[in-house]
């Protein structure tokens, strides 16, 4: 795939997050032109990417970098308890966020520089870029700030600067922008406000483009404008808030992303199943035990996951001790609400291509894509995304496929024809082709992380630090 992807990589690429961002938030407003303008001049998926579960910000952001489910890259919540190490992640706190320690898998900034020599990455502001990974920094990072310390037209301004650097330009930028997440937790989704903050943020990305016309970049940088989660609102009336504290001892647990959806974690195993069976009385929420949560939420399987998560139906939520907050996500990925925005213009994408949706572990694999680098072994595909490329593009991935098949035909008539002779060179070939198959590749870091069954040794209690906004 990189040879002839290579002779193509000769743009710009940036990616940016709306935090927040709902994948219909762009029928709000009429003049949201900015926004429109991406829709009509590149590729769009009409309903928005299928995020992962759970549907917070920090495990989606790095889903969105590395192509992997929460339960392989290891971030599975804002905030997260890990038996192993006897520690809790807050994914606000910008130092442990920097901790390389939680992380498993390759983000697009390390492919990105891993592969060739002259190219540089470069993250504003982006969630989980502060850590070393796989030997890796970006080469250009600026911690998270907020939007007061470091305002999001200042972001822009700062990526294309990093893109016309004389000397060591970078090919790759990741903006990230803490809006519209805010106003949507703290005012709701359908509010006046919301609406007044889509114009902001859409004015900013006037003045991305603007800055990309001035420095005659615009025609030659791929901009990728999608998010980590929608918003669902959070109706005031008592009865939407499930109070955990009515259904548990305390003392007996403490509780991991409270809200909406909570991770549960008994102090001691002799109280899980007295907890499970108190909450499963719950109205309007599924309760899991670790070992039952849907497969499909490619969420179980690390050590980190709670052993007892309670998931409420959408506009429902869960309290210990929380306060009310207008908007929320964190429910499954199955509710719409929770799907985030994709729109993407520039060389790589087809003027006008639409798909109704497709998974957010695809962005990684779209994003080497375009930028002509092999992945790294990941979760996605690019059956769905390689719709909205460029024919060019698009005949790379195809002719890749048709050479993984023709080299499929051929080791088998080999072997057929020359069984004998050719059976020790077949087998190698056999093998190489095994050792290359982005599954069987996963190194061991990066296989699914067993229960460790040391819940019991959880001692700390965790701080009442909100991850409400988020
Ligand atoms: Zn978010």
């Amino acid at each position: 795939m990189t040879s002839s992807c290579e002779a193509d990589a000769v743009h710009n690429v940036l990616l940016i997050s709306f935090d927040g961002f709902r994948w219909d938030y762009y029928k709000k407003a009429n003049n949201l032109t900015n926004i429109h303008r991406m829709i009509a001049d590149g590729g769009w998926a009409v309903n928005g990417t299928k995020n992962v579960f759970i549907t917070k910000t920090l495990p989606n952001h790095f889903t969105m970098v590395t192509g992997l489910y929460e339960e392989t890259h290891g971030i599975v919540g804002n905030v997260m308890y890990d038996p192993v190490f006897n520690a809790t992640y807050y994914g606000m706190n910008t130092t442990i966020q920097s901790e390389s320690r939680w992380y498993t898998g390759e983000p697009i900034w390390v492919t990105n520089q891993r592969q060739r020599t002259d190219y540089r990455s470069g993250c504003v502001c982006w969630p989980s870029s502060g850590a070393v990974l796989e030997g890796f920094r970006p080469y250009q990072h600026i911690p998270w700030k907020t939007a007061e310390d470091f305002p999001y037209k200042e972001r822009f301004k700062t990526a294309v600067k990093w893109f016309t650097d004389h000397e060591n330009p970078t090919n790759l930028v990741l903006v990230y922008i803490d809006n519209p997440d805010i106003i949507g937790h703290t005012f709701g989704p359908d509010s006046d406000e919301l609406i007044h903050e889509l114009l902001v943020l859409d004015e900013a990305l006037g003045y991305l483009f603007d800055l990309l016309i001035d420095e005659d970049l615009l025609k030659k940088t791929d901009i990728i404008l999608t998010s980590d989660h929608g918003m669902a609102s959070i109706p005031k009336d008592d009865s939407y808030k499930i109070d955990l504290t009515k259904y548990l001892t305390p003392g007996t647990y403490f509780v991991t992303d409270t809200s909406p959806t909570a991770g549960i974690f008994p102090t001691s195993p002799e109280f899980e199943d007295a907890i499970f069976h108190n909450l499963s009385s719950i109205q309007h929420a599924k309760v899991y035990r670790k070992a039952n949560i849907p497969t499909e939420f490619h969420f179980k399987n690390n050590r980190r996951t709670p052993p007892i998560v309670v998931i409420p139906e959408e506009h429902y939520w869960c309290s210990d001790n929380n306060t009310y907050i207008a908007g929320n996500h964190g429910y499954s990925n199955d509710v719409a609400d929770m799907h985030p925005f994709f729109a993407a213009m520039g060389p790589s994408f087809k003027k006008g291509s639409k798909v109704m949706t497709f998974n957010s572990v695809d962005v990684y694999p779209m994003l080497c894509a375009i930028l002509g680098l092999k992945p790294a072994p990941n979760n996605g595909s690019m059956d769905v995304v390689a719709e909205l490329l460029v024919d060019r593009l698009k005949e790379n991935t195809g002719s890749t496929f048709g050479t993984y098949i023709f080299i499929l035909i051929v080791g088998g008539l080999v072997s057929g024809v020359f069984a004998v002779a050719a059976c020790q060179v077949q087998r190698q070939l056999r093998r190489r082709r095994y050792q290359s198959h982005p599954i069987h590749k996963l190194p061991k870091s990066m296989m699914i992380v067993p229960s460790s069954g040391k819940e019991d040794a959880v001692i700390g209690l965790l701080s009442d630090m909100s991850d409400e906004e988020f």
